[in-house]
């Protein structure tokens, strides 16, 4: 166990939806239809919060605002940045002006180092309120409440994922599909794998994992427990899936 492990921490799930959120504004299918009526069927996009010490993040979608508030978090300390798609930064934006107005320390943004340039060339206007660090592939860093480790994610060139160690082992894997060997070895003794979910049903165009596909992966490993998220979520009924798999 992490010496990390006294205190509270919560890993709170933020949004565990794909790259749009559900409902989709454009689209008024059954399951659309269903998230417009219940708020429970509704999903913003992917993103968890470490609260202990400190809050840190990964990742900072267009939804951040709003799950923030949602669950009380008023202040962000650090975030971890997975890869440079929409639904993964497009809340980075709006961190400036908070930190300003609140007199917060310069926010700590852990990034792949080849996207470090979005910042000069996209968001040069936050240099005042945050720190860069880049990161790079099986680097360690300590903070307050976890230890981190990059490891890399089958989805784009720089895309990485992080293993997060601290009252227990968890590895968050998103947006993915099968990890490179490197990375399947370095999670072997985590105690939850939260992984990339996305497709209900087979497309090779992109790279994440389908419902069954994730299923299938964490079930060949040793990992007690799985979290599926970054899920459309587009053929399920009252929550559930009902395609027809067997989840023993
Ligand atoms: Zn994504
Ligand atoms: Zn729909
Ligand atoms: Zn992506």
């Amino acid at each position: 166990m992490n010496e990390k492990s006294e205190g509270t921490h919560q890993l709170v799930f933020l949004g565990s939806g794909g790259p749009f959120p559900l409902p989709q504004f454009f689209c008024s299918c059954a399951i659309c239809n269903a998230a417009r009526l219940d708020p429970a069927e509704r999903r913003t996009r992917a993103s968890v919060a470490l609260i202990g010490e400190e809050v840190t993040l990964i990742d900072a979608g267009p939804d951040l605002e709003m799950q923030l508030e949602r669950e009380s978090i008023s202040k962000i300390d650090n975030i971890f940045i997975t890869h440079w798609h929409y639904d993964h930064i497009a809340g980075l934006g709006a961190i400036g002006y908070p930190q300003a107005l609140c007199g917060w320390k310069p926010i700590d943004i852990y990034i792949p180092e080849k996207l470090l340039t979005h910042f000069s060339h996209e968001l040069e206007y936050l240099k005042e309120q945050i720190i860069l660090h880049p990161l790079h592939l099986g680097e360690n860093i300590s903070l307050p409440d976890a230890d981190w480790k990059v490891v890399k994610t089958s989805h784009t060139e720089n895309s990485v994922g992080f293993i997060i160690d601290s009252k227990i082992k968890v590895a968050y894997l998103v947006d993915t599909t099968l990890p490179p060997e490197d990375t399947i070895q370095e999670i072997v003794d985590t105690d939850v794998l939260i992984l990339d979910a996305m497709f209900d049903s087979l497309d090779t165009k992109w790279r994440h994992f389908t419902v069954q596909e994730a299923i299938d992966f964490w079930k060949k490993t040793s990992i007690p427990d799985c979290i599926l998220t970054h899920l459309s979520c587009h053929r399920w009924e009252n929550r559930q899936w009902v395609a027809g798999f067997s989840f023993e």
